[in-house]
């Protein structure tokens, strides 16, 4: 791995981007990797389909806490359609460095959570409609 780009995973893992808690999210899932004991909470704030807040908390190894700051910094501002489009090849793009099959779990943990968050919300409101016959 190039040092420079090392470097900048473990900027992000040490000063993780959008670190927190939101109060009263819109959607959220908390997801876990464990072949590495990685551990994602992963918390959106949705207004008008636009991802308009994100945080998450987490522990674990550098390559998943830093793609999970990376993804958050990428989805905030998105809106909700675009966030779905995202593919593990993109984010594996953002992240930039060369991710042995070992760590594909790790990195790609966060954007499984984000998935998981938002189909658990698309499953919600499915069953908040008033039923039709
Ligand atoms: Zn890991």
């Amino acid at each position: 791995m190039d040092d420079l780009y090392r470097d900048y995973i473990l900027e992000h893992y040490r000063r993780p981007h959008n670190f927190g808690v939101l109060e009263d999210p819109t959607a959220s899932y908390e997801g876990s990797n464990p072949l590495c004991g990685d551990r994602i909470t992963m918390m959106l704030g949705i207004t008008d389909g636009v991802v308009s807040e994100v945080a998450f908390t987490g522990r674990g190894c550098a390559i998943s806490q830093a793609s999970a700051s990376l993804l958050t910094d990428e989805i905030k501002g998105k809106t909700v359609e675009d966030v779905e489009k995202l593919t593990p090849d993109d984010l594996l793009d953002l992240i930039g460095v060369d991710i042995s099959p070992a760590r594909l779990k790790c990195a790609l943990l966060s954007l499984d959570t984000v998935a998981h968050a938002l189909a658990d919300r698309a499953a919600a409101h499915a069953e908040a409609e008033p039923e039709q016959s």
